[in-house]
This record gives structure tokens, C-alpha cells and sequence, in this order.
């Protein structure tokens, strides 16, 4: 295979173009917007310049760059071996789109990387689906190793084989996946990017739930990450796959999603989406606030949670000896029933209740807490204070994770958390980080 045709020239589009330009391809890169061909034009001349003085370019700007034609019709295009749409994730329009390539490219075979649509009813606008299958690649394209490879209910058994060797050839993972709605990344993704925005809806702060999010261990939080997809991007994966579910409500669009796309805050293309891009600075992780010393503190429960904290962090093993219990059981119904013979405040783990729920069983203050381990650098820990009851619980409960240099948030009570905690998250209002610096806008290239 000497020539790829990328058809569409947006995030994707030039993404898959850059990569294929420097794995040695001639490379078509086809728009019908004439501003999306020049933006791509500049954008991947930077991307090479930079990869060249970082010495990351096999071969020199301008031979890369002559691998690369951009292109405003149909009809250069009519030699390519192979096809790769990345067209806006619209039914109609990519329907519309092969049935001009099956004339156009007439030797080519046709990939989509629809998100979301089905393989089968796009290859169906075509007078040959036997040709045509589902590239879906991921953002951004020549970082993210994963491709999922989507035969449609007519693809020839070759065309898979010659489709995995392309990716394969293209120094990606193929993983072949069926043709339902969202294939597989997608379909799990769905209720990552919902929670969140039910969660920052309520008035959980989006920069509080990306840390959490980043401090469990993604390397993205879900709105840096919608950010970087593009909003109306992201929205209309969420619609399709919601309406080919049939309604199914754990799909459900979010109103704050259409509200941002309606007001053109689309993300990192657009310079503004949850975050601002207009100025640009690095994510920095929450840090813990200093502190005075730790309080002593007993620890029980036999969790694994209990085991680490007791392995990282100096506690002692005599109620007389604390100034603090740290509760790491998770049965709500012990806790109910602790019945601790010293009165000291506690900070007890929430796993799928909350503080409030569990205040009674104990003698004095109370304060939740989430936390899901390995405790890394980026580790943040919720703190819950109950709706009723003493407060004297939070502040020896922050000294504690903060002294031991982990930070921590304070959120509204819930059951679950908002990240960790093995529930679902429900959410209460008014949530914000309540510790240490600001994690601010994104600008790294990263994915999850
Ligand atoms: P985008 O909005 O950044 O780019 C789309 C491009 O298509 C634009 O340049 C537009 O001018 C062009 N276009 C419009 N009509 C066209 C037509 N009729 N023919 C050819 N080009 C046309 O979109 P994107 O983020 O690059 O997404 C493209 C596809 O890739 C979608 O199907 C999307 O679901 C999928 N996808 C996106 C991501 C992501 O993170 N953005 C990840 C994986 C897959």
C-alpha cells in the first residue's frame, strides 16, 4: 500500500495524516473547507519543525512534507489504495460521503473512524460494503497506541486481514471489535463523561473532579479530556449511542454539554471549553497545604486500605495513645455498632455511604473520607463532613492525610464520593477545591 487518502482534514483527520506521512505514505489529505486544509497545513508544519529539533523526525521537515497533499476535491484522490474518513459524526453526511468515495477511489478500500455509527449503514450507502470497515482511532492519533478495528456485517474476511496489517504497518495495536454502538472504548467511556457532568451540574468544581479523576490513576480528567475530543464532538458520540440504545437513560446527553456547544466553547480547537487554552499553562497536581503535625492516630479495620495507611504512615496501636481513629472498615452496619470505648473524633472510609449515615455509631465528631489505593503522588483525598453532629472530626482528619503528605478536597456529602469510594457518585452542591493550589488548565498532549 503506497497511498492513503484521509478524508477529512479536522483533529483527526490531520492526526492520522501526520502519522502516516512519517511512517513513509503518500498521504492525500482531502476537505471541502478550504480554512480546515490551511489550518491542518500550518499545524502539522509545527508539529514536524518541532519533532525534527527534538530529534524525534526520521526523515527531514521537507521530506515528510512532500509526502502530503492537501487536497479540496474528490478527484486527486482517485489512485489511493486505502481510505480513512474523518468526517463529522453525522449518519446522513457520512452516508453521503462514501457513496462519493466508492466512485471517487474506485481501488481504494473504505475505512471509517466514526466513534460511534454503525459500520454496517455507512458501508450500506456504498455499491461495494464488502470494502469497507471501521478504523477507529484514538486522540491524539500518532500518541495513542490502541486502534479498534470494526467489520461491518458485509466486510470481506480479507479486508479485516488487510485492515490489521495496515495498522499493524502504521505502529498501532489493532483490537477487533463489534459493530454496536460505540464498539467498545466508547460504550465504557459513556458513563465517565455522564457522572462527571451530573457531578459539575450539582456544582462539584470541573478542575476538583479532573484531580480526583488524575489522582486515581487517569492520565486525564473527564474535562480535560472532553476538551481535547472537542465538545460537539463528544456530544455527538454521546446522542448516538444514546438514541441507538434506544434511551437508554445511563447514556443520556447532558444539557451542560449542549449549552457549551451552543455557545461555541468547544474545546481546545476552539480556545475555550471547560478550561481556557487561550493562555497556556501546565497542569499542576494538587499539593498538600503544610501542616502542623499529624495527629496520633489508631487505625482500624483490616482492609487493605487500613494495611497500607498503617505501612506508609506512623499510627498508633493504643486508644489511650490517639488523638485520632481512623474507621478503614467499609460495612456501614459494623460502624453502626462500634461502639469505640474512647471518645475521640474519627475519620471513617465511605464506600457506598455516607458520613451522615453512619454518625450515630460513633461517640464523638465525625468526618468521611475516600480514598482508593496505591496512594501515589497525585493522590487526593475526599473529605465528607455529615449533615448533623460535631465537627471535630475534619480538621484532625485533613492534618492527618496532609501532614503524611497526601492532599485532600472537601466535598458535600454523598454516598460513594466522587471518585473513589465504589460508588456511583450522586453529587450535593457547592464543591470546590477546599485545598493547595489550583490544578489549571490543561495544555499537555495526553490521553487516558
Ligand atoms: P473535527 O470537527 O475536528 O473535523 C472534521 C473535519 O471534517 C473538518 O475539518 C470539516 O471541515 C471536515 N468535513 C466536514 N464535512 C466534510 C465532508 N463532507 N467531507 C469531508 N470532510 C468534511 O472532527 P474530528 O474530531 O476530527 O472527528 C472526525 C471523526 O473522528 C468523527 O467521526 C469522530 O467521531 C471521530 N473521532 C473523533 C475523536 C476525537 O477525539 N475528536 C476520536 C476518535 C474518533
Amino acid at each position: 500500500m503506497h497511498i492513503l487518502a484521509v478524508v477529512g482534514a479536522g483533529t483527526m483527520g490531520r492526526g492520522i495524516a501526520q502519522l502516516a506521512a512519517q511512517r513513509g505514505l503518500e498521504v492525500q489529505l482531502y476537505d471541502p473547507n478550504p480554512s480546515a486544509l490551511e489550518s491542518a497545513r500550518r499545524a502539522l508544519h509545527d508539529i514536524f519543525v518541532m519533532l525534527a529539533d527534538k530529534g524525534r523526525l526520521e526523515t527531514s521537515v521537507e521530506l515528510v512534507e512532500r509526502r502530503l497533499h492537501y487536497r479540496q476535491t474528490l478527484e486527486p484522490l482517485a489512485e489511493a489504495d486505502w481510505v480513512i474518513e474523518a468526517a463529522p459524526e453525522r449518519l446522513e453526511l457520512k452516508q453521503d460521503l462514501f457513496a462519493a468515495l466508492d466512485r471517487a477511489t474506485p481501488k481504494a478500500l473504505l475505512a471509517t473512524n466514526t466513534s460511534t455509527l454503525s459500520v454496517t449503514r455507512i458501508a450500506a450507502a456504498t455499491s461495494r460494503p464488502g470494502d469497507v470497515i471501521g478504523l477507529h482511532f484514538f486522540n491524539p492519533a500518532p500518541l495513542m497506541k490502541l486502534v479498534e478495528v470494526i467489520p461491518g456485517l458485509e466486510t470481506r474476511p480479507g479486508v479485516v486481514d488487510r485492515a490489521l496489517a495496515l495498522v499493524d504497518g502504521l505502529g498501532k495495536t489493532p483490537v477487533v471489535a463489534k459493530d454496536r454502538p460505540g464498539f467498545v472504548v466508547n460504550r465504557v467511556a459513556r458513563p465517565f463523561y455522564g457522572e462527571a457532568l451530573r457531578l459539575a451540574a450539582e456544582g462539584v468544581e470541573v478542575e476538583t473532579i479532573d484531580a480526583i479523576m488524575r489522582g486515581l490513576g487517569f492520565r486525564m480528567g473527564p474535562f480535560e479530556l472532553i476538551d481535547l475530543i472537542g465538545l460537539d464532538i463528544n456530544l455527538a458520540a454521546t446522542k448516538s449511542v444514546y438514541e441507538a440504545f434506544f434511551h437508554e437513560p445511563r447514556y443520556r446527553p447532558h444539557p451542560l454539554q449542549q449549552a457549551m456547544v451552543d455557545a461555541g466553547r468547544l474545546g481546545r480547537k476552539s480556545g475555550q471549553g471547560f478550561y481556557d487554552y487561550t493562555q497556556s499553562h501546565d497542569v499542576s497536581p494538587v499539593k498538600p497545604k503544610a501542616t502542623g503535625e499529624p495527629p496520633a492516630t489508631l487505625i482500624i479495620g483490616g482492609t487493605p486500605l487500613a494495611d497500607e495507611l498503617r505501612a506508609r504512615f506512623p499510627t498508633v496501636e493504643r486508644p489511650l495513645d490517639a488523638d485520632l481513629v481512623l474507621d478503614a472498615r467499609i460495612n456501614p452496619q459494623e460502624k453502626l455498632h462500634a461502639r469505640l470505648a474512647e471518645e475521640l473524633p474519627v475519620v471513617t472510609l465511605l464506600w457506598g455511604h455516607s458520613a451522615s449515615a453512619v454518625t450515630r455509631g460513633y461517640r464523638r465528631g465525625v468526618a468521611g473520607f475516600s480514598l482508593v489505593p496505591p496512594i501515589e503522588e497525585d493522590t487526593l483525598v475526599e473529605l465528607y463532613l455529615p449533615l448533623s453532629g460535631l465537627d471535630d472530626a475534619l480538621e484532625p482528619a485533613r492534618t492527618f492525610f496532609e501532614g503524611n503528605g497526601i492532599a485532600t478536597v472537601t466535598l458535600p456529602d454523598q454516598p460513594g464520593g466522587g471518585g473513589g469510594g465504589g460508588g456511583g457518585g450522586g453529587g450535593g452542591g457547592g464543591g470546590g477545591l477546599a485545598s493547595g493550589s489550583s490544578p489549571c488548565s490543561s495544555t499537555r498532549r495526553s490521553a487516558p
